[in-house]
C-alpha cells in the first residue's frame, strides 16, 4: 500500500535541549521551593482520576485541608488552577448577577476580586485603606451598614503589602448583616494562624506554592453552610463551566461524576503537602514562621533596613523591606538572582520601585534562609549604594 505522503512545515521543529535549570533559594512571594517530598510524590505513577485508590486520595485530601485550615467543612475541595481560579471560583458560585459585593482594597489582591466579581455582574463597592495598613473592625460595620453586601471579600495576608488583617469580630458582624465573608488565604494557609470555623469564615480559597511548598497548579476552596445555601438557591447558572462548584460536587462528593480530568499529579503534591503539615502540626508550624519572620525583621535592622509594615500586623511569611532613597533597588534584586540564586520580588501597584518582598514559606522558613538572605542583601546593598 502506498504510504501517504504529509507536506510537513519543519520551520518551528526547534531542537532544544534537556531542561535543565539552575537551582534557585526561592525566597519571593511564590513560588517557594518545593519541598522534595513533594517532588518526590509528583513523580509517583499516575492512576486513573476515577481509580478506587484516587478516590481514595482525595478523600485524604479533603480531610487534611480541613484540618491546615481548622474547618469542618464538609465542601473542602482543591481546584485545577492556581489561587486565581479558586478566587474567581468562589466569586463565580457565591455571586449572582446583580449582586452586592463589598470588597477591602489595602493592597493588589483586592482589586483583582473586584476585577473578577465585577465580570460577573455584581455591584461592587470597596472599601479602602492604605497599602500596608488593615482594616478595623469599626471601618467594616461601617461598609456593612451602608452597602448591606451579599459578600464581603477581604484578604488575610495581602502578599503585595505584608499585611495581616485580624479577623475578630468581623465573622459575627458579616453574620449580623447576613452577610457571607469570602476571604483570600493564599499566603497563609499552612503559615500563619488561621482558624477558618473560630472566625466564622464561610468561605476561603488558597494556593498551593507559598506556605505549602506545592508547586503552583492546584488551589484549595472551602465552602461553609451559609455558602453552600446561597448556592443551593442560585435562580442563574453558575457563569464559568469549569469552574461550577455546583458540578464540581458530585466529583469530590459520593456519587464521582466526571466532570473533568483532575490533575492527578498535583494532587499527589498537593497531599504531601498537607501531611508534612499535619506532622509538624499547625501551632508548631506558626511558631516556627513566626521566629523566624522576627530573627529576619531583627537581622535586617542590623543592617540598616526598615520593614515596610507596623510589627504588629506584620506577615511573618512575607515581608516587605523598603528600599533606601539611596540604593538602587533594582540592581539589588538583580544581583542577589545572579550572584546568589536568590529570588526575591519588587514590589506590585503603587510599591512598585519603594519596596522588595521577601517570602520565607514553609520549607523556607528556616534560619539557613535568613542567614544567606541577610549576607547577600548586606553586601548587594553596599554595592549598589548611589
Ligand atoms: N491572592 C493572593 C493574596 C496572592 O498572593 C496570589 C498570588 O500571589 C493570588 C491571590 C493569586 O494566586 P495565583 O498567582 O496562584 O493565581
Amino acid at each position: 500500500m502506498a504510504q501517504k505522503s504529509y507536506n510537513i512545515n519543519n520551520a518551528h521543529r526547534k531542537q532544544t535541549q534537556q531542561l535543565d535549570v539552575y537551582p534557585r533559594f526561592l525566597f519571593g512571594p511564590g513560588p517557594s521551593n518545593a519541598h522534595p517530598r513533594i517532588l518526590q510524590a509528583m513523580g509517583m505513577r499516575q492512576v486513573g482520576h476515577l481509580d478506587p485508590q484516587f478516590l481514595a486520595l482525595m478523600d485524604e485530601i479533603q480531610e487534611l485541608l480541613r484540618y491546615a485550615w481548622q474547618t469542618d467543612n464538609e465542601f473542602t475541595i482543591p481546584v485545577s488552577g492556581t489561587g486565581s481560579a479558586a478566587m474567581e471560583a468562589s466569586l463565580a458560585n457565591l455571586l449572582e448577577s446583580g449582586d452586592k459585593v463589598l470588597i477591602g482594597v489595602n493592597g493588589y489582591f483586592g482589586n483583582r476580586m473586584t476585577d473578577m466579581a465585577e465580570r460577573y455582574g455584581a455591584e461592587v463597592h470597596q472599601l479602602h485603606r492604605p497599602w500596608g495598613t488593615v482594616f478595623s473592625v469599626d471601618e467594616i460595620r461601617q461598609g456593612l451598614e451602608k452597602h448591606r453586601p451579599a459578600i464581603l471579600g477581604l484578604v488575610h495576608a495581602e502578599t503585595s503589602t505584608g499585611a495581616c488583617q485580624p479577623f475578630d469580630e468581623i465573622g459575627d458582624l458579616c453574620r449580623k448583616y447576613d452577610c457571607l465573608l469570602l476571604v483570600d488565604t493564599v499566603t497563609s494557609l499552612g503559615g500563619i494562624p488561621l482558624l477558618l470555623d473560630e472566625w466564622k469564615i464561610d468561605a476561603a480559597y488558597s494556593g498551593s506554592q507559598k506556605c505549602l511548598n506545592c508547586p503552583p497548579g492546584i488551589a484549595p476552596l472551602t465552602f461553609g453552610e451559609r455558602a453552600i445555601a446561597k448556592l443551593k438557591k442560585r435562580k442563574s447558572k453558575v457563569a464559568n463551566w469549569y469552574l461550577d462548584m455546583t458540578m464540581l460536587m458530585d466529583y469530590w462528593g459520593d456519587n464521582r461524576t466526571y466532570h473533568h480530568t483532575a490533575p492527578i499529579n498535583m494532587n499527589y503534591g498537593l497531599r504531601e503537602a498537607l501531611r508534612i503539615v499535619a506532622e509538624e502540626g499547625l501551632e508548631e508550624r506558626w511558631e516556627r514562621h513566626q521566629t523566624i519572620g522576627e530573627s529576619f525583621w531583627e537581622g535586617l535592622e542590623g543592617i540598616g533596613l526598615e520593614c515596610f509594615v507596623e510589627k504588629r500586623y506584620r506577615l511573618s511569611s512575607l515581608t516587605t523591606v523598603k528600599i533606601p532613597e539611596d540604593v538602587d533597588g533594582r540592581a539589588v534584586h538583580k544581583h542577589l538572582l545572579e550572584e546568589y540564586n536568590i529570588e526575591i520580588a519588587g514590589g506590585l501597584g503603587e510599591l512598585s520601585g519603594k519596596v522588595w518582598r521577601v517570602g520565607l514559606m514553609g520549607y523556607n522558613s528556616r534560619s539557613s534562609s535568613v542567614a544567606l538572605l541577610l549576607g547577600a542583601l548586606k553586601s548587594a546593598v553596599a554595592l549598589y549604594r548611589r
